[in-house]
């Protein structure tokens, strides 16, 4: 990008061509500086708002640690981590939290909700986490939780307690939770690893559906079929980014393999 058109972009534009989130030289040991394996070693890498990006590796290359350190949940690791222009150890406890609960959507393999409370007040119980200036944007937030329940197709079921529902419709309520406060970020950690593959597909549809609407979705998987719904694919091994392909760059090396 020349000097010329930059200066003539708008705010709004600068901010869309900014990177989200930027790790730079990222590692990760479990149990401090002592100790010699590492979790994650070395991660360079941009993610840019509104990408949908799969990260790829088998079990024990670093998923999990990288999506937890992603999401604000873990604070023990080497190196920076650039969040919307700043470092995240730089925020105190309170800004973290508050940053967790507004700006990033979890969804999990094992949906993580709450058996006693029906799927409305599952999808209702970021709001009542929400503390301080936060709590003048509740008005209207039953409604809008109402409202992400009919958009995963779960309009007759806001009543219903997750232990009647399927696999399917308990992950379609974790996402309208996630959802709730229109994140900047859906963090997904191998959201169809539960799931059979038909209802899997659903649930990957659903959420390249959202990433056509403008969210900017990471998942985590296990699965070459799951990671090929995303545009971007970043590959982990023993807790080392090994590539990082555009759909584009994926596709013109099929057509190299087929000739
Ligand atoms: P993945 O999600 O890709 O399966 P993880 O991020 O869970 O991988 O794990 C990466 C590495 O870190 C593995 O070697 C794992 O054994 C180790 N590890 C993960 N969590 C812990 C923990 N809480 N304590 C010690 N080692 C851990
Ligand atoms: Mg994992």
């Amino acid at each position: 990008m020349n000097k010329r058109s930059d200066e003539t972009k708008g705010a709004a534009q600068r901010e869309a061509d900014s990177p989200l989130i930027q790790l730079q030289g990222l590692g990760k040991r479990y149990g401090g500086a002592a100790a010699q394996a590492w979790a994650l070693q070395e991660l360079n890498l941009e993610l840019m708002k509104g990408e949908m990006t799969a990260i790829i590796g088998t079990s024990g290359s670093g998923k999990t640690t990288l999506l937890n350190i992603l999401g604000g949940l873990d604070r023990g690791y080497e190196g920076g981590l650039i969040m919307g222009g700043r470092e995240l150890k730089s925020l105190s406890d309170q800004e973290l939290s508050m940053w967790r609960n507004q700006e990033v959507g979890f969804v999990f393999q094992h949906f993580h909700l709450l058996d006693h409370l029906s799927a409305l007040d599952n999808v209702l119980l970021p709001a009542c986490l929400t503390k301080g200036r936060a709590r003048a944007a509740l008005s209207g937030v039953e409604q809008r939780a109402r409202e992400l329940l009919a958009q995963v197709g779960l309009q007759d079921k806001i009543d219903v307690k997750p232990p009647q529902l399927s696999g399917g419709q308990k992950q379609r309520v974790a996402i309208a939770r996630a959802l709730l406060f229109k994140p900047s970020l859906l963090l997904c950690d191998e959201p169809t690893g539960s799931l059979d593959s038909h209802t899997g597909e659903e649930i990957i549809k659903l959420f390249q559906g959202l990433h056509a609407e403008g969210y900017t979705v990471l998942m985590i998987t296990h699965e070459e079929r799951v990671s090929e719904a995303a545009q971007r694919v970043i590959r982990l091994e023993d807790g080392r980014l090994v590539s990082d392909q555009s759909q584009v760059q994926r596709s013109e090396k099929h057509e190299e393999l087929a000739l």
